[in-house]
């Protein structure tokens, strides 16, 4: 493949499904011309949006519970801000925050600023590490791309298992299209496959797995499909967002402080992103995140392209980062370095349940009607 990269945009090549019209515009910025107007709201439209959705969640509400709702909330721009919208349209949601033991200080800062403010409940879901370490040690060894995986995966399953204890219908989410969308599948993995992990741990892994939250891919798309997980609210779909916007009434609101990065709230997020998936994937997933500003008119292309021209990670931050990630993950150096010049291995080298997910999602597609999955 020759490289190319979008005249609109700065995706390029690296994604290997990307493709160009004859005027050298790519396959996502094509999309998004159609889709992100979808996105795009006068106040009174946003205000009469944010009120329906208020009734919504409220009439779903179950006498004698307290919450209305379930809040992710990471302390990253997007949960965030949906705390924020949350406490200005008057919801009471119960706050999850989910600690894989990576979360850094900032986003620690953030979340009881944003509950010392709302004065939300806010219950934190502590996962077992030595468990965790084990599964992340393992996607290490096996050479595959999603390592993030075991984190989302396990940040959904825990969130349902709240859910269904408290009796929650609402689950208001940080999804959003504006600033997510575009990113590539051979970046990823589904991160409801399972299957999958169990797989990469079974060969890698040295302990067994008793409390890592789980939920079969199977379970996720009946539940999805059939709203037998309750209803998905996504409250930054109905406003105009913005990612700097955002951040700017977060930081007045709240005292919010930024991180540095898309998703950085994480120490391991960012060695993840800044180190792991450049040096040995080849994938700079902040192509990715600054061409969604760019079609959003969050940032001018130049800006973008200086932006990806400074060195993701700072060296004297990537020494101290991969010194603490090494330690914690119980790797030496020689190990890492060896796990990081070897060749990436695809997911489906291991056991995968998108065999029969891919034509089960598309039945459900074409049979159902339904579009959320
Ligand atoms: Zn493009």
């Amino acid at each position: 493949m020759t490289y190319q990269e979008c005249v609109d945009c700065i995706m390029d090549t690296s994604d290997k499904s990307i493709n160009f019209n004859h005027k050298g515009i790519c396959n996502y910025c094509i999309e998004a011309k159609e889709k992100i107007p979808l996105y795009k709201f006068s106040e009174e439209e946003e205000k009469s949006n944010l009120l329906i959705l208020k009734d919504n969640v409220i009439k779903r509400k179950k006498k004698n519970i307290k919450y209305d709702s379930i809040l992710g909330l990471s302390g990253g721009v997007d949960s965030s801000y949906v705390a924020y919208l949350a406490y200005k349209i008057g919801l009471n949601p119960l706050c999850v925050h989910f600690d894989n033991g990576w979360n850094s200080e900032i986003a620690v800062k953030n979340i009881k600023k944003i509950i010392n403010i709302t004065k939300f409940d806010l219950t934190t879901y502590v996962i077992d590490w030595p468990e965790f370490r084990d599964l992340q040690r393992s996607f290490f060894k096996a050479g595959v791309i999603d390592i993030e995986m075991l984190t989302d995966h396990a940040i959904f399953a825990a969130l349902f298992k709240i859910r269904k204890e408290h009796k929650l219908d609402t689950v208001l989410s940080g999804t959003n299209y504006v600033t997510e969308h575009g990113l590539p599948f051979s970046w990823i993995w589904p991160k409801m496959d399972y299957t999958n992990i169990k797989s990469i741990h079974k060969k890698f892994g040295t302990l067994p797995i008793k409390s890592y939250p789980k939920m079969s891919n199977l379970k996720w798309l009946i539940m999805k499909n059939f709203n037998l997980g309750g209803i998905f609210e996504e409250p930054l779909n109905l406003v105009n967002y913005s990612k700097k916007e955002a951040m700017k009434t977060l930081k007045d609101f709240f005292d919010w402080e930024y991180y540095g990065g898309k998703h950085y709230e994480s120490v391991f997020t960012k060695f993840y992103q800044a180190y792991v998936l450049i040096e040995k994937f080849k994938v700079d997933k902040r192509r990715s995140h600054l061409s969604c500003l760019i079609r959003n008119e969050e940032i001018s292309r130049d800006e973008a392209k200086n932006e990806l021209n400074n060195s993701a990670y700072d060296i004297s931050d990537l020494i101290r980062d991969k010194k603490f990630v090494l330690k914690k993950l119980g790797f030496s150096e020689n190990e890492f370095e060896k796990i990081m010049s070897d060749d990436p291995v695809p997911h489906d080298e291991f056991k995968t349940d998108q065999i029969y997910i891919k034509p089960m999602s598309f039945l459900y597609k074409t049979i159902f009607k339904r579009t959320n999955y």
